[in-house]
């Protein structure tokens, strides 16, 4: 709770006790879509709606707090921002795992070859995780 305080006040956002806990919620799950928030969040702060959740949950995306998760064919969830990474999706258990690769070579060999300019990525490996493989 406190390091989230702590970006709150580097961005001049107020640190709420919703936004606070938003975030706690967040990073518990490590992505979770907008009904499980809003369930998990509810429980502890009853009297936010929903329109309030997204507004929270829209000015923490614009500050770079927070991150959409689209996968495909899934819900779109949302995750605590953090260095690039990939995401491995289980197809057996839906479960998103993130995973720290240096993606940078990769993004130089595209631009190279296609002239295309990317200014965002987001790269999901389907397969079927450690658990569900046994
Ligand atoms: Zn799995
Ligand atoms: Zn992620």
């Amino acid at each position: 709770m406190e390091r989230f305080k702590d970006v709150l006040k580097a961005n001049n956002l107020k640190s709420t006790h919703q936004r606070l806990a938003i975030l706690d919620c967040i990073d518990t799950y490590g992505h979770i879509d907008i009904d499980a928030i809003y369930d998990t969040v509810f429980k502890k702060y009853p009297s936010m709606s929903k329109a309030t959740l997204y507004r929270n949950i829209n000015d923490l995306i614009s500050f770079h707090i927070l991150e959409e998760v689209k996968l495909p064919n899934q819900k779109q969830q949302y995750e605590i921002r953090k260095i690039p990474h990939i995401h491995l999706l289980c197809k057996n258990c839906a479960k998103v795992e993130d995973f720290f690769v240096e993606t940078h070579s990769l993004m130089e060999t595209i631009t190279l070859n296609s002239g295309f300019t990317i200014s965002n990525s987001f790269i999901v490996m389907n397969g079927t995780c450690k658990e569900c493989k046994v």
